[in-house]
């Protein structure tokens, strides 16, 4: 219904202008005020109505994580934003996701990076994830189900890495799948407690440096089997 997508649209634009908002008003830990206009683009086009349940398909376009059964959630639109901005995708890039989830961030990765990576660990989730991002259309996703902490060792070194649950240590394994120059974008801490979005920059010379960036709130990455 044309109606409806004028509608949903129109929650989108407001929803940037949200997300702008929040990013000038936290630009003291982001150091910078304004997004990659790629990602704004990303975001553009990604329908996030897609990747909510259908009863909450109304507040689809709200800057606010929405539950997504199995005690899990479709993250913040604005930590999306800030996790993806992070990562400096180059159209070329290939980007190792953990923690798959809905799928909406793998979408957003999939329009900016060349190759996708994504690992989950709840088999319903993933094989929810990979009939909706084949649905709509995307076809350069790789999905994993199981324990992500580990990575995706056979396909490294990656681009980018991003991780979007709580890793209680600093994530060596990960760390190793970097390639030079590459960048990593991971909540840590103890989940249930405020976790600090880290990023990690290795140099032409593989050498790791952090960074903490911004106080975050995500479900803990856990244990697979
Ligand atoms: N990326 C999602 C948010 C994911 S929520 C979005 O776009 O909204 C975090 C996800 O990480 C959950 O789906 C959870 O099941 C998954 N997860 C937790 N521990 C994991 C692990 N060890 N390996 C892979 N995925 C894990």
């Amino acid at each position: 219904m044309p109606e409806q997508q004028d509608k949903i649209a129109a929650a989108r634009e407001s929803l940037l202008a949200e997300i702008a908002d929040e990013i000038r008003e936290t630009s003291g830990y982001l150091g910078k005020d304004a997004l990659d206009p790629r990602v704004i683009a990303a975001i553009r086009k990604v329908p996030r109505e897609e990747f909510v349940p259908a009863s909450a398909r109304d507040l689809a376009y709200l800057n606010r994580p929405l539950s997504i059964g199995h005690g899990q959630t479709i993250s913040q639109p604005y930590i999306v934003a800030v996790m993806t901005d992070l990562l400096s995708l180059t159209p070329d890039a290939r980007v190792l996701e953990i923690g798959t989830g809905c799928g909406y961030q793998t979408a957003i990765l999939a329009e900016l990076a060349a190759r996708v990576h994504t690992v989950e660990v709840v088999a319903s989730l993933a094989d929810a994830a990979r009939e909706r991002l084949g649905r709509l259309g995307y076809a350069n996703i790789e999905f994993r189900t199981g324990d992500g902490r580990a990575g995706w060792p056979e396909d490294a070194p990656y681009g980018a890495i991003i991780v979007t649950a709580a890793a209680r240590d600093y994530p060596e394994a990960l760390v190793e799948q970097l390639a030079p120059g590459g960048r990593m974008a991971v909540p840590i801490g103890r989940a249930g407690f405020t976790q600090l979005l880290t990023l990690v920059e290795k140099d032409e010379d593989g050498r790791a440096s952090k960074s903490g960036r911004l106080p975050v709130a995500f479900v803990p990455l856990v244990e697979g089997h």
